[in-house]
Order: structure tokens, then C-alpha cells, then sequence
């Protein structure tokens, strides 16, 4: 008889395969380096192994998660305008609650941004690292500072051109996220107006190839291990240590930027727009961020979100009901945060400049392409490649974090699922008239 093994369960294990995968690989790589101190000739070895072995195993991988990128953006975006159409009619909370979730996502992204401009881990390569660095995953070093004269200046024409090229398909082919992201909104947005049979036949197409692509990246993740493996071997024999410093670097930032988005930017709205304790919040949703935190899935933390917010924070079942579901789908901050802060570290790393305007543009594609990200492990990494590309990063360049992916997930995630739990708050106050306000809900979670 087989035993069954639920999905978190199957998650954590593959997490700690992968931290596995990472760890044997920077202690083969480390030893190959020590190796070749010792003998030259091994150290050709080493490299000759790490090219022409250890580089292809990591690209089936990488190439997997390439291969889902348009169709996943192009099927979650289209569904989810779908199915906001249909939410927007359904008035002020709706309003409320889009509006709160967009503040989050941009507040966190500019907040991550701010951060990687300010320490600028990326950097802290030496430029002959860098240079291996573009010739390990394909690129000439060369292109990638090409890249600099090739990231857009902002003007009105050059807006239409980046959002509307005269041929879309091409467009899209050559890996832009922006007539991409375009295009899925007017094909959900015509959605909208179909007779409600047809509409619901188009959710359902949309809906299965989300869950096909989705399928993909299972496969992908499954390789992941050796994967991993093989990069970080790869990484460490050709490029050194350096890149170990800078990934470090990379990861207090992102958690930093984390930390003061949960508890700085969370704490600010629930006091300015709806007067609640955030010590008697954060109190509160305690078992709430440990259950995101140990699982990496908005998803599945939303039983116990429901309930907290329900049964602690005294939140009425209605806008409940309504915020979360919606909130573990589209407001993605902890995600937003992430995908801006890897795009910067990749470029930074293959010594592409992102100019003000670019960013500003990296911002609102985060945001938009956060959106489309799936409540579940891991389901960010696919965008992130279509963000890269679209900057004209090497999108294989996401290789450098997925090591350390899995910890950022259950970090993201957390913020994700706290910045859900603390816009219900808010939008419920708002909603209630003020006597009742007064009235609802435990002392304890809202200010004395
Ligand atoms: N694991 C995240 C969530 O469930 C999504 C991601 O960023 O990959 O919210």
C-alpha cells in the first residue's frame, strides 16, 4: 500500500533536497578550487567538467522554466482580469481592496529597489568574475554591456512602442513581459463582456493551461536538486568565492527589505487607516506567519488566515471571505519585493545599469507580473526570467539565487500573507459604520 503524502509535505522535502543539492555543490566546487591550487592541470579539468557537464544539467532546467514563462503570464493575467471583471461590479470593497493591494505591491518593490541601490550586492564582483560570470550562462560580456545602451529612455513614443510593437507575436517571441502583460489584459478584459457561458468556458481554457504550465514547473523543480547541484558546482570552479559574499549580501537585503515592509509599512497603515494596535496585530496573526512561513504557499496558509481573522481579529466573515481568497491570489508584496530585487542583483551582477526610468518600469511590470504569481512554493521563478529578458538581462542569470530561493520563498511568502491579513483589517473597518466599529471584535486586537 502506498503511503500518502500531503503536498507540504512533498514541498519541505524537495526544500531540503534543494538546500542539499546547493550545499554538496559548493563543497565540490570549493574542492575542485582547492584541487587545482595544487595542479594545474586539474584545474583545466575542472573547468573543462564544469562547461561541458555540470552546465548543460543545469540548463535542462533553467530551459524548462523558460519554456512555461509566456504561456503561464499570458493565462494568469488573462484569467485573473476575468475574473476581476466580474469582481468589480461588486463595488466599494472591491475598489478598496484593488487599491490597498496595489499600494502594498508598489510600496514593497520601491522599498526592495531602494535597498539594492543603496548596497548594491551585485557589485561586490570583481569585474573579471563578472566577466565569467556572462560567459558561464552564454552571454558575451560584451552584450551584456550592450544591454546599457539598450535599456529604453522614457518617452511617450517610446512607452507605445514598449507596450504596443506593431507586431505583437514578435514582441512576445523575443521575450517582452510588457506587450505580453498588455495583450493578456485586453483578451481578459474583452473576456468580461462574453455571455456568461462563453466566459465561463474561457475561465475554464484559461484555467487549465495555467494548471498545465503549472505542471511544468513540478517537473522542473523535480530536477531541481542536481540541478542546483551542478550550478553551484559550476559557479564556484569558475567564477570563485566572490559570488558567495555577494549572494549573502543579496539575501540580508531582501530579508531586511522583508522585515521593514511586515512590520514598518504594515504597522503605518494599520495605525493611520484603521486605528488597530499593530502589536495586538501582529499578535494576533502569529500562527498566521508561522503557517506561511513553514509552508511557502499563501494558499494553503488561508484556512488558518480566515480563521484568525475571523474568530482573533474580529473581522466580519463577509469581508473576510472576500479579501483573503483574493488577497492569497493577487497581493503578492513579499513576491513583488523579490522579483524587483533579483532583476537589480542580475543586472548588477552582469554590470547592466537599470537607469531611474527603467526601474520605474521594473516597479509597475513587479507589480503587474506578481500578480499573475500562483499562492504556491516556488511559483515566482518563471516571471522572474521574463522580467530578466525583458531588460535584456540573461534570463539564465536566476541561477545565481535559486540556492538560496527556497528560504526568500518562506520570507516572501510571510510578508504576502501578513499584508492579506492586515488589508482585511483595514477594509473591514472601513466598511463598518462607525458605531458598530466600535463595537466589533476582540479588545485585544485593536487599539485601546
Ligand atoms: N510562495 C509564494 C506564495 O505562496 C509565491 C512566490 O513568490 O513564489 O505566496
Amino acid at each position: 500500500m502506498r503511503a500518502v503524502i500531503s503536498p507540504s509535505c512533498a514541498a519541505d522535502r524537495l526544500a531540503l533536497r534543494i538546500m542539499w543539492g546547493m550545499v554538496l555543490g559548493l563543497g565540490a566546487g570549493l574542492a575542485a578550487r582547492l584541487w587545482a591550487g595544487w595542479s594545474s592541470g586539474a584545474g583545466a579539468g575542472a573547468i573543462w567538467v564544469a562547461g561541458e557537464i555540470l552546465d548543460p544539467i543545469g540548463q535542462v532546467f533553467l530551459r524548462l522554466l523558460c519554456f512555461v514563462v509566456v504561456p503561464l503570464i499570458f493565462a494568469s493575467l488573462a484569467l485573473g482580469m476575468v475574473q476581476l471583471g466580474t469582481l468589480a461590479r461588486l463595488g466599494p470593497l472591491a475598489a478598496r481592496t484593488f487599491a490597498l493591494f496595489g499600494l502594498n505591491m508598489a510600496v514593497g518593490v520601491a522599498l526592495g529597489l531602494i535597498l539594492m541601490n543603496t548596497v548594491r550586492p551585485g557589485e561586490r564582483l570583481s569585474p573579471d568574475a563578472r566577466a565569467q560570470l556572462a560567459e558561464k550562462y552564454g552571454v558575451d560580456a560584451r552584450e551584456a554591456e550592450a544591454g546599457v545602451e539598450m535599456q529604453p529612455r522614457v518617452t511617450l513614443a517610446t512607452l507605445v512602442d514598449m507596450f504596443m510593437p506593431r507586431n505583437v507575436l514578435r514582441g512576445i517571441v523575443d521575450f517582452q513581459v510588457l506587450p505580453l502583460i498588455l495583450f493578456a489584459m485586453l483578451v481578459g478584459a474583452a473576456g468580461t463582456q462574453l455571455r456568461a457561458g462563453r466566459r465561463q468556458r474561457l475561465e475554464e481554457l484559461l484555467e487549465i493551461l495555467a494548471e498545465l504550465m503549472a505542471r511544468i514547473v513540478h517537473y522542473a523543480m523535480l530536477l531541481a536538486p542536481v540541478a542546483i547541484a551542478a550550478l553551484m558546482a559550476s559557479l564556484v570552479v569558475k567564477v570563485g568565492v566572490d559570488v558567495l559574499a555577494a549572494l549573502l549580501l543579496f539575501v540580508v537585503c531582501v530579508l531586511g527589505g522583508i522585515a521593514a515592509h511586515l512590520f514598518g509599512t504594515m504597522s503605518l497603515l494599520l495605525r493611520v487607516l484603521s486605528r488597530r494596535s499593530p502589536r495586538a496585530f501582529f499578535k494576533a496573526t502569529r500562527a498566521v506567519l508561522v503557517t506561511a512561513f513553514s509552508t511557502s504557499s499563501s494558499n494553503a496558509t488561508l484556512p488558518t488566515s480566515l480563521q484568525t481573522s475571523r474568530d482573533i481579529l474580529g473581522i466580519s466573515s463577509s469581508t473576510a471571505g472576500f479579501v483573503l481568497p483574493l488577497g492569497a491570489t493577487l497581493n503578492m508584496s513579499g513576491t513583488a519585493l523579490y522579483e524587483g530585487c533579483v532583476v537589480l542583483f542580475v543586472a548588477q551582477v552582469y554590470g547592466v545599469p537599470l537607469a531611474l526610468g527603467s526601474q520605474l518600469t521594473l516597479l509597475l511590470l513587479t507589480v503587474f507580473s506578481a500578480v499573475a504569481v500562483a499562492g504556491i512554493p516556488g511559483a515566482s521563478l518563471p516571471l522572474i526570467m521574463g522580467l530578466l529578458a525583458n531588460f535584456h538581462i540573461p534570463p539564465e542569470g536566476i541561477a545565481l539565487v535559486l540556492g538560496v530561493d527556497r528560504l526568500l520563498d518562506m520570507a516572501r511568502t510571510t510578508l504576502n500573507v501578513g499584508a492579506d491579513v492586515a488589508t482585511a483589517c483595514i477594509v473591514d473597518d472601513w466598511m463598518r459604520p462607525p458605531d458598530r466599529a466600535a463595537a466589533a471584535g476582540p479588545a485585544s486586537a485593536r487599539s485601546s
